[in-house]
């Protein structure tokens, strides 16, 4: 898979590919990520990739052109299954969105910054709009890192135990059971049971009904 991420900052993106499962990924080559910094694609003296908002108010807008320009060269050297733009008004982001997504071969992600991008762009490049949830940050480079984190991490090959995605929260509709390790006894605070037990039914079972426990706990939390 590649992802190409355009950035009016990309230095927000030092570290986040460089450790851990999305290194991994990236190291065995089942993932791809090219980030582009948009200055490069200005035709202005100063690299100038914003500008005011037409009809007035505060924030600059970035600018259709670079965005348009870095499309379209990518475009022209391969083919992509879709064009992301990062926004709170998009659709939220979720585990089935993810699955998705960790199919496909090629995607474009763009970052908005300040007011957002020209809605040129959205209307004639974008097939895909995703928000990480109800709330605005002020960029689109950590809502991309964290979409691109959820995807890579379902790529088989990309996790040490290929089946312990499939045991996250969300992946079957219900949360993960809770987790523990050594000691056995900390604190006075001891591990259940049947955890220590080796009885794999048992733990199965166990861990079956406190998933549907968190779950059904969470779905009334969300009623209010
Ligand atoms: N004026 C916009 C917010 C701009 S924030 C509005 O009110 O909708 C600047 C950029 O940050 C956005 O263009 C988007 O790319 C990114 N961003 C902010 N919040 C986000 C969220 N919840 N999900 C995805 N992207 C977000």
């Amino acid at each position: 898979m590649r992802i190409d991420i355009i950035s009016a900052l990309p230095s927000i993106f030092n570290g986040i590919f460089d450790t851990s499962i999305l290194h991994r990924g990236i190291k065995a080559g089942i993932v791809n990520i090219k980030i582009h910094d948009l200055r490069n694609y200005s035709n202005h003296k100063q690299n100038k990739i914003d500008d005011y908002s037409y009809g007035g108010g505060a924030g600059m807008v970035l600018k259709a052109e670079p965005i348009a320009k870095c499309i379209r060269e990518l475009k022209s050297e391969r083919k992509y299954d879709k064009v992301i733009f990062m926004s709170p008004d998009g659709n939220p982001l979720n585990q089935k969105l993810s699955n998705k997504l960790s199919q496909v071969k090629n995607i474009i992600i763009i970052c908005g910054r300040y007011k957002g991008i020209d809605q040129r762009i959205r209307d004639l490049f974008v097939d895909l709009e995703i928000s990480i949830g109800n709330y605005v940050v002020s960029g689109g480079e950590l809502p991309a890192a964290i979409l691109c984190d959820s995807i890579i991490r379902l790529i088989p090959g990309v996790m040490n135990n290929e089946t312990s995605a499939l045991f996250d929260s969300f992946q079957d509709n219900l949360l993960a059971p809770p987790v523990y390790t050594r000691p056995a006894n900390w604190e006075g605070n001891r591990v259940p049971k049947v955890l220590l037990s080796g009885n794999e039914k048992e733990i199965k079972d166990w861990r079956e009904k406190k998933s549907l426990f968190l779950t059904k706990k969470r779905e009334k939390k969300e009623k209010y």
